[in-house]
């Protein structure tokens, strides 16, 4: 089936390089059909006796259909199994330039701590007097959240980076509810270069989105956002450094330009992995971070795991952050859990944000990282990741072109699109050819500030000689680009699985049951 970039989508139904194999397996990438498809009930592993006569008791609910489970022998399962796992390409696999992402090495050492049957054996629903320990431990990784970014509080339980900034949003609209201004200000500045999710989280919750031109050398002006702040200004989301990769040097300055309107400093912390024990946030005026522990600490991402995004908070906000919260007490550590309990504390919680208290096993593996790398350690892997950027920055830039000059970056280095100019050969097609090289590719098309954009972030992971291999392949296609060889790129991939897919049909009517072919829908009539 052909996508409508008229692009091949079956492994290697269009190239004379790959010679078609009789079981459609290439080599040890084996194709692997839904489980559905392989086995059925009459096939199954095990032997289950005929039922007992009996007197059925369902009625018109009885079954009238056969089930339709697939059934498997034991090693046909393990197989299915381990043959999707192995379609999986993860940090574990190789490197994984995704910029934004921070798809840093997951420690073992992490796994091990949070396997410890005191943690992952705990119910949030056990009385606190017999989970102290747990609760001794979200309080101490909060107490490092809050000395590494200087700020004054942070809410623990939102899951994910998105979701911590609905709750920093939430908590300055509590402020702003509370100095008797939610009828006037209602609008929420971000820059051109921000993350979907900063607009589409300050929308959610009602505030109107005012966009803030980025200036030509990819950071905020100041004296712009002083312009476009005013009395209906409730916050700025920044993030710094920016998604550019570049440290946003008026950060400052910003941050007063908003105060002095009478707003908030939303950060989003995504990129935080850059600065750890090199500037703190509370430093530069903010009033409210998330940390994606999934970036900057370690823990595993999406489908290798739940996220979780803290947030820090001022002075000024901290009294309207969500309940949970922890309390110390002569009796031990006390979970506040309500807002009545929280109210005779002198909190104004704006409500609660999730149903227990949060991601227990991210919080372990948080603070099993920053325990094993120290405050000195943390310093250095930030360090580390800005010099491997520089490093891929410093070996492309010959070849590939810098939207904002050949300038040190932060820990992600953009590229954009320009070198690519009459060569046929689309960011796209670039990113498809990696795959083929059995890289991930870099995040793509974003920042929509800048035309066809590949930002690469390679994090202090990587090795010299791992980096040196990774940016050896970018030279390669870069060369192969320039000198017309086409096919390589807009073919490509040739040795996935699968080829170019139509990801935006699979996004907007996604397939979301699977329905058995019809001869065996006839079968059961
Ligand atoms: C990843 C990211 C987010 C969102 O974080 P999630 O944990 O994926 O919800 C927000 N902003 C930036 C800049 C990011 O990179």
């Amino acid at each position: 089936m052909l996508n409508r970039q008229g692009r091949p989508t079956a492994p290697g139904s269009d190239s004379t390089v790959i010679h078609k194999t009789f079981t459609g397996n290439r080599a040890l990438q084996q194709i692997e059909p839904l489980i559905f498809e392989i086995g059925s009930m009459d096939q199954t592993g095990v032997d289950i006796d005929a039922p007992a006569p009996h007197h059925k008791k369902l009625g018109a609910f009885e079954r009238k259909a056969p089930i339709g489970l697939p059934g498997l022998s034991e090693p046909e399962t393990m197989r299915h199994y381990v043959r999707l796992s192995q379609k999986n390409y993860g940090i574990d696999s190789g490197l994984f330039p995704l910029g934004s992402c921070t798809m840093k090495h997951n420690p073992r050492l992490n796994e091990k701590m949070a396997r410890l049957p005191g943690f992952s054996d705990v119910h949030p629903l056990q009385p606190q007097s017999t989970v102290q320990g747990a609760l001794e431990l979200i309080d101490t990784l909060a107490h490092w959240l809050v000395t590494l970014t200087g700020m004054d509080a942070v809410a623990m339980s939102p899951k994910a980076g998105a979701h911590g900034e609905l709750c920093g949003l939430m908590a300055i609209k509590a402020a702003i509810i509370a100095r008797g201004e939610e009828a006037t200000r209602k609008v929420v500045l971000v820059p051109d270069s921000a993350h979907g999710t900063n607009p589409a989280t300050a929308a959610l919750i009602h505030f109107d989105v005012r966009s803030v031109p980025v200036r030509e050398d990819g950071t905020v002006d100041p004296q712009v956002v002083a312009e476009l702040a005013g009395p209906d200004t409730a916050a700025i989301m920044l993030t710094n450094p920016n998604t550019c990769g570049l440290f946003e040097k008026d950060v400052v300055a910003i941050a007063d330009a908003v105060h002095k309107a009478g707003g908030y400093f939303y950060a989003d912390g995504a990129n935080f992995n850059a600065i750890v024990g090199k500037a703190r946030p509370g430093d530069l005026g903010v009033d409210a971070m998330h940390i994606n522990l999934h970036k900057t600490f370690s823990t595993p991402h999406g489908g290798g795991g739940p996220g979780s995004g803290p947030v820090v908070l001022s002075e000024r906000l901290a009294p309207f952050a969500p309940v949970p919260f922890i309390r110390k007490t002569d009796a031990g550590l006390q979970l506040v859990e309500d807002e009545a309990e929280a109210k005779k504390h002198g909190a104004h919680p704006f409500g609660r944000m999730t149903a227990f208290h949060g991601q227990m096993g991210m919080y372990v593996r948080a603070l099993s990282y920053m325990l094993s790398h120290g405050a000195d350690g943390m310093k250095q892997a930030s360090e580390d990741a800005v010099l491997n950027a520089n490093y891929v920055r410093a070996c492309l830039a010959d070849l590939m072109s810098l939207p904002f000059g050949n300038k040190p970056c932060m820990h992600e280095v953009l590229f954009d699109d320009t070198w690519l100019k009459d060569t046929g050969v689309s960011t796209l097609d670039f990113a498809k050819a990696m795959i083929d090289e059995g890289y991930h590719p870099m995040t793509m098309y974003f920042p929509l500030v800048v035309h066809g954009a590949m930002l690469i972030e390679p994090t202090e992971s990587e090795s010299r000689a791992s980096l040196d291999l990774f940016i050896a392949t970018l030279r390669d296609l870069a060369i192969a680009a320039k000198r017309g060889d086409t096919d390589r790129f807009t073919g490509a991939p040739y040795h996935a699985p699968m080829r170019r897919l139509d990801e935006t049909r699979a996004a907007r009517s996604p397939v979301l049951k699977w329905l058995p072919p019809q001869p065996i829908l006839e079968a059961a009539e």
